[in-house]
C-alpha cells in the first residue's frame, strides 16, 4: 500500500548532533513503540491476539499481586497464550467490571496498585463520567501516558497529517480557560509529540463558547486541522455556512468524545469539503479504536494498547454484524488496572478489513450522545464536565455515586443525586453552588436526592438532559 506522507522531523536532544537526530530517553522510548506499531498493524489477527495474551498475562499477574480488588477476582494463572480456545474461555470467565464496583473499591483505595514495577513512573489521576453521570477516578502511570502518545502519533501518521500545520481544538478546557475571544495558543501540538517531533501551532477554545463565536474564532485561526465533538462540529458547520465564513486551509476534521453518526459525518463533510476522521477514546481507558486510513468508516481496535471484548449480555462474543456491550482492558496501565471494564457503550463488530490490517474492526459505536444546555440569553452550550468539575462535585458531595442534570426550564436546572446515605443540607447547598458556578448564576438550581436515576428511552444513563421543547 502506498503512503504519501508529509516529512516528519525528529528533534535531536544530543549536543553536537543535528541529523539524523538522537532524541531524549522518553523520545527514544516513544520512537521504539512507533517503530513496532508500524509493523504490528500488518500482523495477522491471531498473531496480534497471541502477543496481546502475553501482555494480559503480565497485567493479570501484577493486578492479582498488587491490587487488593483483584486478589481473588482474577485467576491464579491464565492458560498458555498459544492455546487460544482455553485462554479465551478463561478470559471470558473473568467477571465484568462495572462503574459501581470501581466507585465502591476506589473509596477504600483498593483499586490502586500498592506499587508499580520499576520504570513505570508516577501515578497520575483524572476524573471521568463517560457521559453516564457516574464519576470515576482513573489513575494512570507515566508508562501508560507514553503508550497514549504513541497512539496519538499513530493517528497522525495514519491520516498523513502535516505536523507543521495549525491544529485548532474546541473541547472542555477547564473553567475560564481558553476563553473567547482569544482562546489559547501554543507552539507544538502538545505533550504527545513534545520534544520529539517538530510540530506547528496548537490553538484552543473552550467548548462552552457559543457556536456563533466559535465560528468567528475559527475563521480567524484559519487552521489546517480542527478537532472537536461531533455535536459541536455539526453546529459549527451550520454556523460557518450561515455566516459565510470560509476555512480555506482546512484539510481534515477530527471527531472525538462522542459517537460520530453517519448523518453528522455527511453534514460536516458537505459544509467544509474535507474528510472527517473519527477517534474512539475515553479518559479512563485511552484510545480504543482509530479510523482506518484506507477503508473509512471502519475503525480498528488499537490492539497493541487495549483489549476490547464486544459481548452479548450473556457473555457470548459478538460475531461480525452483531452488536454488544464494549468491555475494555487497557494493557499497560498497572497503576489502576481495569480488567473487562464495561464502559457503557455498545458497538457493532465488523468483518476483517480489506486494508489488510489485522486489528479487529468496529463498524458502529452507539450510546455516547449528550444534550446541550440552552442559555437564558439565547444560544446553547456544551454541558460536558471536565475532570476538575467532577473532582469539585465529588468534593461537595463525598458520598456521590451518580448524578444527572436536568434542564427543566430556560432558567432552571435540577441536579439529581444518588449518594451513599442521606444527602445533608450542607451537601445539597454545596452541590447547588457547584452547579451555579459551573452553568451560570442565571439558573435557579434545585437539588434532589434519589435512590436511583431514570434511564433514557434507549436504556442508556445520561448525565445531562435538556427537558424543554426546542425553540422555534
Ligand atoms: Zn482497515
Amino acid at each position: 500500500m502506498h503512503h504519501d506522507r508529509p516529512p516528519i522531523d525528529v528533534v535531536s536532544a544530543m549536543p553536537g548532533i543535528a541529523w539524523p537526530a538522537l532524541p531524549s530517553a522518553p523520545g527514544a522510548a516513544l520512537l521504539a513503540l512507533l517503530f513496532q506499531l508500524e509493523g504490528t498493524q500488518w500482523w495477522p489477527a491471531e498473531r496480534i491476539a497471541r502477543a496481546q495474551r502475553r501482555q494480559l498475562a503480565a497485567l493479570v499477574e501484577h493486578a492479582r499481586a498488587e491490587v487488593p480488588f483483584y486478589a481473588t477476582r482474577l485467576p491464579a494463572a491464565l492458560p498458555d497464550p498459544g492455546d487460544a480456545a482455553a485462554w479465551e474461555a478463561a478470559w471470558r470467565a473473568i467477571p465484568v467490571l462495572t462503574r459501581d464496583e470501581i466507585q465502591a473499591a476506589d473509596a477504600s483505595e483498593s483499586m490502586l496498585a500498592h506499587r508499580l514495577p520499576p520504570g513505570h513512573g508516577e501515578y497520575r489521576e483524572v476524573f471521568t463520567s463517560g457521559s453516564t453521570g457516574r464519576p470515576v477516578r482513573a489513575v494512570r502511570s507515566q508508562v501508560w501516558e507514553l503508550a497514549w502518545s504513541a497512539f496519538t502519533m499513530r493517528d497522525h501518521l495514519w491520516h498523513r497529517r502535516d505536523l507543521t500545520g495549525t491544529m485548532a481544538v474546541i473541547r472542555e478546557s477547564g473553567h475560564g480557560k481558553a476563553a473567547y475571544p482569544d482562546g489559547d495558543s501554543q507552539q507544538g501540538w502538545g505533550f504527545s509529540g513534545a520534544g520529539l517531533f517538530e510540530s506547528g501551532r496548537l490553538v484552543s477554545l473552550n467548548v462552552t463558547t457559543p457556536a456563533d463565536r466559535q465560528a468567528e474564532w475559527l475563521a480567524r485561526q484559519d487552521p489546517d486541522y480542527l478537532l472537536s465533538h461531533p455535536s459541536i462540529l455539526v453546529r459549527l458547520a451550520a454556523e460557518t455556512r450561515a455566516a459565510g465564513l470560509r476555512l480555506p486551509r482546512l484539510r481534515q476534521v477530527i471527531a472525538i468524545a462522542e459517537t460520530l453518526r453517519p448523518a453528522a459525518r455527511a453534514a460536516i463533510e458537505a459544509a467544509w469539503g474535507v474528510p472527517v476522521i473519527d477517534i474512539y477514546s475515553t479518559r479512563e481507558a485511552g484510545y480504543l479504536a482509530l479510523q482506518c486510513p484506507d477503508h473509512p468508516p471502519h475503525v480498528h481496535v488499537q490492539s497493541e494498547g487495549v483489549r476490547v471484548d464486544v459481548e452479548h449480555d450473556d457473555g457470548r462474543p459478538c460475531a461480525p454484524g452483531e452488536t454488544g456491550r464494549v468491555l475494555v482492558t487497557p494493557l499497560h496501565n498497572l497503576a489502576m488496572p481495569l480488567v473487562r471494564y464495561d464502559i457503557g457503550d455498545a458497538a457493532e463488530v465488523g468483518p476483517p478489513c480489506p486494508c489488510g490490517r489485522g486489528m479487529p474492526v468496529l463498524t458502529r459505536i452507539l450510546g455516547r450522545r449528550q444534550n446541550m444546555l440552552r442559555l437564558p440569553g439565547g444560544g446553547r452550550r456544551w454541558p460536558l464536565l471536565s475532570s476538575g468539575d467532577l473532582g469539585a462535585l465529588v468534593a461537595a458531595v463525598p458520598g456521590l455515586r451518580q448524578y444527572r442534570i436536568v434542564q427543566t426550564a430556560i432558567d432552571a436546572l435540577r441536579l439529581e443525586i444518588v449518594a451513599i446515605g442521606p444527602l445533608t443540607e450542607a451537601e445539597a447547598a454545596a452541590a447547588a453552588g457547584w452547579a451555579r458556578a459551573k452553568f451560570g448564576e442565571g439558573f435557579a438550581v434545585t437539588v434532589q436526592a434519589l435512590a436511583e436515576l431514570p434511564r433514557s428511552a434507549a436504556g442508556k444513563a445520561e448525565d445531562f438532559v435538556c427537558d424543554i421543547p426546542d425553540a422555534p
